[in-house]
């Protein structure tokens, strides 16, 4: 069922959609247009359609003739605040908005699935759900848990949901996925410092917060390196510090901003224990207060079932012109993490390095450039996961 050249048959279509979108890009829960072109696709094609689900996400559902598993198809739509520098001629039209994560490719890939699986509604088996996101980039309030909300895992139960990404990290042509966890959870911190503040040749009568921000920066990696389990994957760091206003004023307060990034539940809650008693307990230690925040509702760690990943790159390895690998854990954070969390399966990545067509540079960047040939392989892959996740016996 569904052989590579189908997905060549609607190649160009999916192509098209891609630059259609790609000119229109559109920033985190303002994604209307895109919202309304796969609305509209999804409807000639037969699929039953509810629009403005978590804001403005689309969901379509398409039933099989045969009984069988229910499942779930995301693709995420928002672009990104980033100058298009690319010379294309579908460049983006809209200043300084560009789809630098490729989401276009998503919903492109995505829809191509939907006019494959919907083309062979007579040999399904259960029900295909198609999950159009808004804002996965905007951090904690990202699309999927409102959609959750709104109850697009349920009626009818979703029992199988996936995730592709494209990437700029792998060449053109292999699909790269592991299983466990993928990608990490990022918790955003503040600590406020707060010392007194004084004259600089005079340091014994305030309370200095740029010395012991400079102990507590240093201290922090610590945590790393003496306090968490060296065999976890664990990163701190601090990008972001501000005090003072003149060279001789000792400042009252410094401001340190930063993240960390862990892959399970247990470590990143001793992280943000430990991050938190480290600043509290080395300003006490020196006169100082810190107060420390972490951002709410980060994302989760994205975890992929072992079993049903199993059977993903059984799939996968199935599709001629694809190479399948296992990669390493990534430090950056999906909010896809949340399906996961509601149902088992699957987040992999397909990769669009190609040198030959200048596709060399990676997602976010001003210059990122999508390799469209393989834009067919994500297409069909979407569509045989779904079709082989739905038969009644499941994972096998
Ligand atoms: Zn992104
Ligand atoms: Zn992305």
């Amino acid at each position: 069922m569904f052989d590579l050249s189908e997905a060549k048959a609607l190649e160009q279509e999916v192509i098209q959609i891609r630059r259609t979108i790609h000119m229109q890009p559109e920033l985190s829960y303002q994604e209307f247009e895109t919202a309304k072109l796969v609305a509209g696709k999804l409807r000639t094609l037969g699929i039953s359609v509810r629009t403005k689900v978590g804001g403005t996400g689309v969901v379509g559902l398409l039933k099989g003739a045969k009984r069988g598993k229910v499942v779930a198809l995301r693709a995420d739509m928002d672009a990104l605040p980033v100058t298009e520098n690319v010379d294309v001629p579908f460049k983006s039209r809209r200043d300084g908005v560009m789809h630098a994560c490729g989401h276009d490719t998503h919903v492109a890939m995505l829809l191509g699935a939907a006019m494959l699986l919907s083309k062979h509604r007579d040999d399904l088996y259960g029900q295909v759900k198609f999950l159009f996101q808004p804002a996965e980039e905007v951090g904690g309030k990202g699309g999927a848990k409102p959609m959750i909300d709104g109850g697009v895992m349920k009626e009818p139960k979703v029992d199988y949901v996936f995730g592709l990404h494209i990437s700029g990290t792998e060449p053109s042509n292999v699909f790269a996925l592991r299983p466990g966890p993928i990608m990490a959870a990022p918790d955003t911190f503040k600590i406020r410092i707060i010392g007194k503040g004084g004259h600089g040749s005079s340091p014994h009568l305030a309370v200095d917060p740029v010395f012991v921000s400079a102990q507590v920066i240093t201290a922090l990696q610590g945590v790393t390196s003496r306090m968490i389990d060296q065999r976890e994957p664990f990163v701190i760091s601090v990008c972001n510090i501000h005090a003072g206003t003149k060279d001789n004023i000792i400042p009252d307060e410094a401001l340190l901003e930063g993240t960390i990034r862990t892959f399970n539940e247990k470590t990143r809650v001793s992280a943000k224990k430990y991050v938190s008693s480290v600043a509290k307990s080395l300003s006490r230690a020196f006169k100082a207060k810190a107060v420390v925040d972490f951002k709410e509702n980060e994302y989760p760690v994205t975890v992929n079932d072992p079993a049903a990943t199993k059977k993903v790159m059984r799939i996968l390895r199935r599709i001629r012109g694809t190479r399948t690998v296992v990669c390493k854990p990534i430090m950056g954070a999906e909010d896809f993490s949340r399906f996961l969390q509601k149902a088992p399966g699957a987040f992999y990545f397909l990769g669009t390095i190609n040198p030959k067509k200048g596709c060399t540079n990676t997602n976010h960047s001003s210059q990122f450039k999508v390799d469209e040939d393989v834009l067919k392989y994500g297409t069909l892959s979407l569509a045989k996961l779904a079709y082989e996740f739905g038969k009644p016996n499941g994972v096998g």
